[in-house]
């Protein structure tokens, strides 16, 4: 098996090894795949993955099979360009970048120049004709080599830097000359040795291995795993390394360094959309040192800009990048995100990958792209993240609103977002772990800041363009975005900030508008998302494709509306006992809970009856002709038991009973273990009076909705926490009974189904008796998840994130279901209830049911069904026909 691949020049790419992502990493396998396709691509080479892998596991140094096929590699590059590394003449340099499977922005910086020493300096400015070019080159390699492979702090240097313009009264590094810069480098090298004790590595060889191991280092970097958790990426993937030639976008006035999409990112729109700088080298456009400039001259007018787009200053190597973007759109049948450098007005690919998008500009490409023949409706289906879909569910703000705008910066990520200004990631992450709403305002982002990006509302920095750190990473996580509002000033001392000539502290609110850039003060409202158009036809396309039902958890008229706006086909789980804590309802439950005897328990529930019903009916006329799914009253009794004094006084004058005499009763009701006590069925078989009053309420409603409207819903009574055969045949006579005497009652008769939900261990193992009693299984996979874990979710964040950082459980398996472990009692119980009863409806209610490798795994099973909560309707639906596909 080989362990290093070349690419470029006469390198044979036939090996299929060499564009498998999983061997090469997405950037070298289209390194590999744009050489191989004709597309000028620096000659290089890529260290696989699996050496990555076997490097961190074994610990040890680097095997000599490696250093043989790296020096093999090496001499690859070196006829290729025609130049020698470390050659004091006229040296290769080369750039050493990292690459996993998907790209990651937590890994290790690239490193750009290696190759550069004292001597091939020299050589470099002697044969490029260009001392100003070498010695720049010079001191950026010692600057990110040191700051990246030897974790010197680059603070050092750029404050080298300033003060250096400073002494010659500089405002632009273009202006520092060949002299300038090295006396620079100088500097930096004493730099380098007072923090390292050692001089700057000289030796090429050394510098090269040293950036080799740095970047298989940075695959355990923190940064690295809070990218992994935040994005469940396996922590046994390990990072490919690229070494590839240097082109040079620094070389003067012919040269320039970019970044494009050959569509619009955000929005979608077929249009060639990038920055680009004259003169610059590597992440310049990126970092936010100078204002990049556009790529089209279109694009450049209608912002009203000056300064000459690529278009109109290089128009040779713009046209060669226009057609390169439409044979790589042709190629990959994708939008491409593409960096590119032109070195003395010849065109060099350095990347191309599928680019990240809005959720917006993925549905649209993925439409367009049907209408323009590239994809088909499967491709297009497969195409959309579903969970990408929730930036699109969401609100945006509303139009008619008043807004107070501060500034407007650039449209980084759209959407709407208001909350808590907060001037760093821990404050956004501290509160946001209190349940407020923030938003980050920082100068511009980095890497360290992810977490604090993701547990805020929105982003907004005064600096970077709109592919800068903190643009493409919000896009990436739906967060609104809004960068490069130059009018903030951020004084961190005193913990506050200006916006043009409004003075802010942190605490203070503002909204931001992801769509337009603008920044504004206070909260504004916000309106309901639009759900036609490209999302219309998308969704259209999955609904054909899918054979899973999709239904919704929801227990209110107003979420079964939402719900059915958004494609819901019935409701999965209503649970009833959220209608018994509302304020007006709890004293009468608290009545019922604690009266003495049968006889006061059925006095407090007659009075519940009619609300119940009422609560029903409203449902039922929502969900007309459709199933629902109502789960009878589940949790422990004392969950409702009053606390206060005032609340116990109050309860003494409605039931007559003296106010120690509830408060023993309250005390009776205590358990040490209530997730696995006195709940579920276990309130049914002990006081079937309760099970009975919902019935009858649930039965009255259905008959009273089908008398006015002609249209019943279909009712499926649902009993929770049945671990036992005997448990549901005794209450589901006493659903039966109740049934026959409200359909004597109304002179009606309607359909439903009495069955369970299966959330015990015990229950999945005896679904095939179980299903004699039930027409219907409901998998409860919250419950099933802790109670075959045995791990309580109420207390499992403490431990949770260690787990999953240690890899025991590769997600939080009360987000994605532990398809190992519970799936297995998921599909024992499937089978075995199908054994008995070929018919049974089988269903998952469970917060699984909107995720969307859960939804597979339902898929995979054969169950019916996923129910989710309304806005997660859409994501079951596109996650169902993925997963049908
Ligand atoms: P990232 O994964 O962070 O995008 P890259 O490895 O793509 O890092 O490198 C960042 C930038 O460095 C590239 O966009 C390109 O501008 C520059 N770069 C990388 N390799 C070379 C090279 N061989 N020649 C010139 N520039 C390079
Ligand atoms: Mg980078
Ligand atoms: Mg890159």
């Amino acid at each position: 098996m080989k362990t290093v691949y070349v690419f470029g020049g006469k390198a044979d790419h036939s090996d299929p090894r060499q564009k498998d992502k999983t061997i090469t990493g997405g950037k070298g396998a289209n390194l590999a795949e744009m050489a191989s396709i004709g597309l000028p691509v620096p000659p290089g080479f890529t260290i696989t993955t699996e050496e990555c892998v076997a490097y961190l596991r074994d610990g040890a140094d680097f095997s000599d099979g490696l250093k043989a096929a790296v020096a093999d590699a090496l001499a690859h590059v070196e006829a290729t360009v025609g130049k020698t590394f470390g050659d004091a003449a006229d040296p290769l340099l080369v750039s050493v970048r990292s690459g996993a499977r998907v790209s990651m922005p937590g890994m290790m910086d690239t490193v750009l120049n290696l190759g550069l020493n004292d001597a091939t300096v020299e050589g470099l400015s002697a044969s490029s004709g260009d001392a100003r070019f070498a010695w720049d080159s010079y001191r950026r390699f010692i600057q990110m080599y040191s700051d990246v492979v030897l974790g010197i702090d680059h603070g050092l240097f750029e404050e080298a830097l300033e003060i250096a313009k400073e002494d010659k009264g500089f405002y632009n590094d273009t202006e520092m000359n060949a002299a300038d810069w090295q006396a620079l480098v100088s500097e930096y090298k004493s730099i380098v040795e007072g923090e390292l004790g050692r001089p700057f590595p000289q030796d090429v060889h050394e510098q090269l291995w040293g950036a080799i191991r740095a970047v298989f280092d940075s695959w355990d970097s923190d940064r690295a795993k809070v990218y992994r958790r935040l994005n469940d990426i396996p922590g046994d993937w390990g990072t490919a390394v690229n070494v590839q030639a240097m082109v040079f976008g620094n070389m003067g006035e012919t040269s320039a360094t970019g970044v494009a999409f050959t569509r619009d990112p955000a929005t979608g729109t077929r249009a060639y959309y990038g920055e680009y700088l004259i003169n610059a080298q590597g992440e310049d456009v990126v970092a936010g040192i100078r204002t990049p400039q556009y790529l089209t001259k279109a694009a450049r007018e209608a912002a009203g800009a000056k300064p000459l787009s690529m278009e109109e200053a290089l128009p040779d190597a713009y046209a060669e990048l226009a057609r390169v973007f439409d044979l790589l759109e042709l190629h990959y049948k994708d939008m491409q995100d593409i960096e590119f450098t032109v070195e003395r007005g010849k065109l060099w690919m350095l990347q191309t990958r599928s680019g990240k998008r809005t959720a917006k500009a993925a549905l649209k490409m993925a439409v367009d792209m049907v209408g323009e023949g590239l994809i088909d409706e499967r491709e297009a289906v497969r195409r959309v993240d579903p969970m990408a879909l929730d930036q699109l569910l969401h609100p945006t703000l509303d139009p008619k609103a008043e807004r107070n705008v501060l500034t407007t910066g650039l449209p980084a990520s759209p959407g709407a977002a208001a909350g808590k200004i907060v001037l760093d990631a821990d404050t956004a992450e501290q509160w946001a772990g209190r349940g407020e709403k923030v938003i980050l305002v920082r100068v511009e982002t980095s890497p360290e800041d992810i977490h604090g990006m993701h547990a805020a509302q929105g982003i907004l920095t005064a600096r970077g363009g709109m592919t800068s750190h903190a643009a493409v990473v919000a896009r990436g996580m739906g967060r609104p975005c809004v960068s490069g509002a130059g009018a903030v000033s951020i004084d961190r001392a005193s913990r506050t900030l200006r916006i043009g000539s409004t003075e802010l502290k942190e605490g203070d609110a503002i909204t931001l508008d992801g769509a337009t850039g603008q920044v504004m003060l206070g909260i504004v409202p916000t309106v309901e998302p639009e759900l036609a158009g490209d999302f219309g036809t998308l969704m259209v396309w999955a609904d054909k494709l899918r054979r899973m039902k999709v239904r919704t958890n929801a227990e209110t008229p107003d979420d079964c509306r939402m719900a059915r706006q958004f494609g819901a086909e019935g409701i999965g789980l209503c649970r009833t006992e959220h209608m018994f804590f509302e304020a007006s309802r709890i004293s009468l439950v608290r009545q019922m809970i604690l009266a003495e005897d049968e006889a006061g328990r059925r006095r407090a529930l007659e009075k519940l009856l009619p609300e119940q019903r009422a609560d029903f009916t409203a449902i039922f006329e929502v969900m007309a002709g459709l199933p629902c799914t109502i789960r009878l009253l589940d949790p422990p009794l004392h969950e409702f038991l009053p606390h206060a004094d005032e609340e116990f006084a109050e309860l003494a004058d409605a039931t007559g009973l003296g106010v120690d005499h509830l408060k023993r009763r309250a005390g009776e009701l205590h358990e040490f273990n209530p997730m696995l006590g006195h709940r579920g069925c276990r309130l049914g078989i002990t006081f079937p009076e309760i099970y009975e009053m919902q019935a009858r309420a649930i039965f009255e409603a259905v008959c009273a909705v089908k008398q006015s409207s002609g249209e019943a819903p279909l009712p499926e009574i649902m009993i929770p926490l049945v671990a036992t055969k005997r448990e549901l045949a005794l209450l589901r006579a006493l659903v039966d009974k109740t049934a026959e005497a409200v359909f004597a009652e109304t002179g009606t008769r309607v359909d439903y189904l009495v069955g369970t939900m299966i959330e015990l261990p015990r229950a999945a193992l005896m679904a095939g008796e179980i299903a004699e009693e039930g027409a219907f299984f409901s998998f409860g996979t919250n419950d099933l998840t802790q109670t075959t874990l045995g791990v309580s979710r109420d207390d499992a964040a403490r431990f949770l994130s260690v787990y999953v950082d240690k890899g025991i459980f590769p997600r939080d398996p009360f987000v994605s279901l532990d398809i190992d472990g519970v799936g297995q009692l998921v599909e024992l119980a499937a089978e075995r209830g199908r054994a008995t009863r070929p018919d049974i409806k089988l269903g998952i209610c469970g917060e699984h049911g909107g995720d969307p490798a859960s939804i597979a795994f339902c898929e995979s099973v054969g169950l019916d069904y996923v129910s989710a909560s309304p806005y997660r309707v859409p994501i079951a639906r596109l996650s169902a026909a993925q997963a049908a596909l």
